[in-house]
């Protein structure tokens, strides 16, 4: 007789921390590479079918030790986060929507057939880990700590089915501002052969298998003297994301009304946070149409024919919003004004805007609900 297990979650009460014997000498903010230097200490927890997760653990920064056949390896168990930590004036750490990513990474996790987690526990259990490496999150505006949570498949078996353990962790890297010296427009390269992500498939997920693939497209774009990748699917070229950010464009429709509008997530699109955050705040001013619908390259071509098209950006936590000043289309290019009441100026006023709000609610400078004190 085998009595039934009780499965744990995890719970921050019964976190334990093991410190490491000497720290490292922090960088200066000026030699910050993004995701190239990480703090001393990490955040690591066990899952075990049968057991559930096990106690979680602050322990120093370093190798896993994992056999060559864990599942990981082989059929790409592995899905993960992206959010940063900052410091407010006041010198208290605050995190923005942590709950968002908790919800996505549970999302990807499911997808895989890694196991469920409870998000609100691990925010507390990464408040921890925060605390304990307060002196590496940067005061300056612009610099924080950016948190890679992540989660492997670790069972040591080579046939293709659910993982029956699993390590869920978190490792923290100090990174500076995406644009240190202000903006900098960037240049899409369209790209009509390779696809990101397709209907059915995993593009909603963020797993790493994602990833991989979208390497070479980008040296592509590069060749073409572009920055990233503009995303399309189909044989009309519907648009997706840029590189690793969603997508937006802002422009005065075929009805004549100037409209923020943005791809909807089909199943294809990787849900962002600040995608979310955009939304919400422009539906909150007010000001203008907002829309999330299917979106196609020929609409952009004849918006820039006709005069209409306003502004592209970019999306994503890395760099908040990055301004598209160009995309290569088929051989031409399509051009974006940037602020036409400043010619010199490397993003238009609407761009401008989301990102001013959104660093000031990040950084505590503007209260909001989104930013949570740590
Ligand atoms: N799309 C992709 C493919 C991404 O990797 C990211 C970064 N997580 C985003 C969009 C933007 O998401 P977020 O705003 O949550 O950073």
């Amino acid at each position: 007789y085998q009595p039934e297990l009780e499965t744990h979650d995890i719970s921050v009460a019964r976190l334990t921390k093991t410190l490491a014997p000497t720290l490292k000498k922090l960088q200066r903010n000026e030699e910050l590479v993004f995701g190239e230097s990480f703090t001393d200490h990490m955040l690591a927890v066990e899952w075990h079918k049968g057991q559930g997760w096990l106690a979680p653990e602050i322990r120093p920064h370093g190798p896993l030790m994992l056999d060559p056949s864990a599942v990981v390896f082989h059929y790409a168990f592995e899905c993960f986060e992206g959010l940063k930590a900052y410091k407010d004036k006041e010198g208290r750490i605050r995190l923005f929507r942590p709950d968002m990513n908790m919800k996505r990474m549970n999302n990807s996790a499911q997808r895989i057939a890694l196991p469920h987690f409870d998000g609100e526990q691990y925010i507390e259990c990464i408040k921890e880990l925060l605390r304990q490496e307060q002196r590496w999150i940067p005061s300056e505006y612009g610099y924080s700590l950016y948190l890679r949570p992540t989660m492997i498949g670790t069972e040591e078996a080579l046939g293709v089915r659910a993982s029956k353990s699993a390590l869920l962790y978190t490792i923290c890297s100090p990174v500076g501002p995406y644009y240190a010296t202000g903006f900098k427009a960037i240049s899409l390269y369209a790209n009509v052969r390779e696809v990101r992500a397709w209907p059915g498939g995993v593009g909603n997920a963020k797993l790493g298998a994602n990833y991989a693939p979208t390497i070479v497209p980008a040296e592509q774009a590069a060749q073409h003297g572009c920055q990233q990748v503009l995303w399309l699917i189909g044989e009309q070229h519907e648009l997706m994301e840029v590189g690793t950010m969603n997508l937006f464009i802002f422009w005065t429709n075929r009805e004549g009304q100037r409209e923020l509008v943005t791809p909807v997530l089909d199943g294809t699109i990787l849900p962002g946070v600040t995608r979310d955050s955009i939304l919400s705040l422009a539906r909150t001013w007010g000001e203008f149409e907002v829309s999330e619908r299917k979106l196609y390259m020929n609409e952009l071509v004849e918006a820039e024919r006709d005069g209409r098209l306003h502004e592209v950006f970019g999306s994503g936590t890395a760099a908040i919003v990055s301004p598209v000043k160009r995309i290569s289309y088929l051989g031409q290019d399509i051009h974006i004004p940037l602020d036409p009441a400043n010619p010199e100026g490397q993003a238009g006023p609407l761009t401008q805007r989301f990102n001013d709000t959104l660093m000031g609610i990040q950084y505590g400078d503007i209260p909001h609900e989104w930013s949570v004190v740590v």
